[in-house]
């Protein structure tokens, strides 16, 4: 006798059809499927998403749901604080199971009290591990506490091994009737203005597009990854949006990567896939920390003397007109393609902290915004390595020196030329709204003040 009442799947960051347990599990309980996506940006322990994400969201669910129905079934979208619309759901469709992949930020204590109080109304509740390769509970040290090391963390997962293959998409998913909002009506898409054109013309969301570019990384770009520091060279993966929103898995990463590979791209493998190792780490931070992006991680930090930066010089670091030419070429990347090289995000990063004395917090925050990778992991995190308030961060005194990483990353400047265009003509007509020099010292004056005070 098939089992008629059907199965709820919650995706939240795995947008993905293929290596989705969640997914699997209701397909193999038999029976229809109500593959939900609820927009929550009200339950508490949500931050609210930043422009550029949303509108990725958007172009991820309508791939999604055109990938859903191709298999027969329907995905719905829902808005409202979670454990409400949820329960309602499973009210609205007498539903006897409901299945989700696990978060690992604030937003697991809504999970948690949601399972407690499915089970306790009689309908199962399974969550499942999907969007990282190690469960932060599982990678500790011998005495059990989290690792404030990377090398040592990455060590030890390397050590543990990764346990299963990825799961198949399923061939087919039984519709079940159930009201659905209708995506242009949640406005993630901006309007007036409509900013968004240099995301249309350089990001492809979807799951499709996720796998098209793992392959193409792996056959054409993985063989320079040494490379991965310029950034005028097409040398990384940009991989980092879709598995911000779980349109790739880790594991389908990390099992490409073992499997065939020509030579160049072997030898970079192991180097690659620490990266990925980096974005466990920084979950493993969240998970022990939830409030990364509100407070240093290291508190010593609470007590450091940030200036009363005037705010015309932090928005020539947003826009990209701060005199310095690498800084200003990053701010505007980020601008116009919703992403910035991973060196670059260290210098402007840098630059804020270091040379304009802002709290670190205003940069993420600008980050969060305009980033189409931006997650409450990686985000927060990173943020902090640069600041030297986090886990395994660089040392405060290590002030990057914009000029000197141009020279030495960029040499050619082919970055740069690409886009700050004003330097074909020769001089760069803006003058640096600080003088490198000195604001480092009064950086590292700053910091010697906080040190004393502590
Ligand atoms: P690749 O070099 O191809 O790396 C493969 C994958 O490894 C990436 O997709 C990413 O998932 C992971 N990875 C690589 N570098 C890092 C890193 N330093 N930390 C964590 N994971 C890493 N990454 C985000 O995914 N979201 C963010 O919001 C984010 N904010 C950042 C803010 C600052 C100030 C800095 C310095 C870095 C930030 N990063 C963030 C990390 C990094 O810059 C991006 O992951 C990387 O540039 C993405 O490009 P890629 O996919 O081509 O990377």
């Amino acid at each position: 006798m098939p089992n008629e009442r059907p199965s709820v799947v919650w995706l939240r960051d795995d947008l993905r059809l293929a290596d989705n347990p969640a997914l699997d599990a209701a397909v193999a309980r038999g029976g229809p499927v109500v593959v939900v996506y609820l927009l929550d940006e009200v339950s508490r322990g949500i931050r609210p998403l930043g422009g550029a994400v949303k509108w990725w969201l958007h172009h991820s669910l309508a791939s999604l749901g055109a990938d859903i129905a191709a298999r027969g079934g329907t995905l719905t979208l829902r808005r409202g604080d979670a454990a409400t619309e949820i329960a309602r759901i499973v009210a609205e469709t007498d539903a006897a199971a409901v299945f989700w992949n696990r978060r690992y930020g604030r937003a697991r204590d809504i999970d948690a009290a949601l399972k407690s109080s499915l089970r306790e109304a009689g309908v199962e509740a399974q969550s499942f591990r999907a969007n990282l390769l190690f469960e932060p509970w599982t990678v500790t040290t011998q005495e059990g506490n989290p690792y404030r090391v990377f090398t040592q963390f990455w060590k030890t997962c390397l050590e543990q091994g990764v346990a299963r293959d990825p799961l198949d998409a399923p061939d087919s998913i039984r519709p079940f009737d159930v009201r659905s909002d209708d995506l242009g009506d949640w406005g993630l898409l901006p309007t007036k203005p409509d900013w968004a054109g240099g995301l249309r013309e350089h990001c492809r969301p979807g799951e499709d597009n996720a796998h098209e570019r793992l392959e193409g990384f792996v056959d054409e770009v993985l063989e320079s990854y040494n490379r991965r520091d310029e950034p005028g060279f097409e040398a990384t993966s940009g991989l980092s949006p879709h598995l911000r929103f779980g349109e790739i898995s880790p594991l389908q990463i990390w099992h490409r990567l073992h499997g065939a590979l020509g030579a160049g791209a072997k030898a970079n493998a192991a180097g690659f896939l620490r990266e990925v190792g980096w974005r466990e780490f920084n979950w493993n931070i969240l998970y022990h920390f939830p409030e990364l992006h509100e407070r240093n991680y290291r508190s010593a930090f609470d007590a450091f003397p940030w200036a009363d930066t005037p705010e015309w010089e932090i928005d020539a670091w947003r826009h990209g007109t701060t005199g310095v030419p690498l800084v200003d070429a990053g701010m505007r990347e980020l601008w116009e393609t919703g992403t910035m090289h991973n060196r670059v995000r260290m210098v402007t990063a840098s630059f804020l902290i270091k040379n304009l004395l802002v709290d670190w917090r205003v940069g993420e925050a600008w980050f969060w915004d305009t980033l189409v990778d931006a997650d409450e992991a990686n985000n927060p995190a990173n943020w902090q390595w640069v600041a030297g308030s986090g886990a395994d961060a660089a040392p405060y005194f290590r002030v990057f020196n914009p000029v000197l990483q141009a020279q030495k990353f960029d040499k050619h400047g082919r970055y740069i030329r690409r886009w700050v265009p004003e330097l074909e003509a020769g001089e760069y007509p803006l003058e640096p709204i600080v003088d490198l020099a000195q604001s480092r010292r009064d950086a590292l004056a700053a910091y010697d003040t906080m040190k004393a005070s502590t």
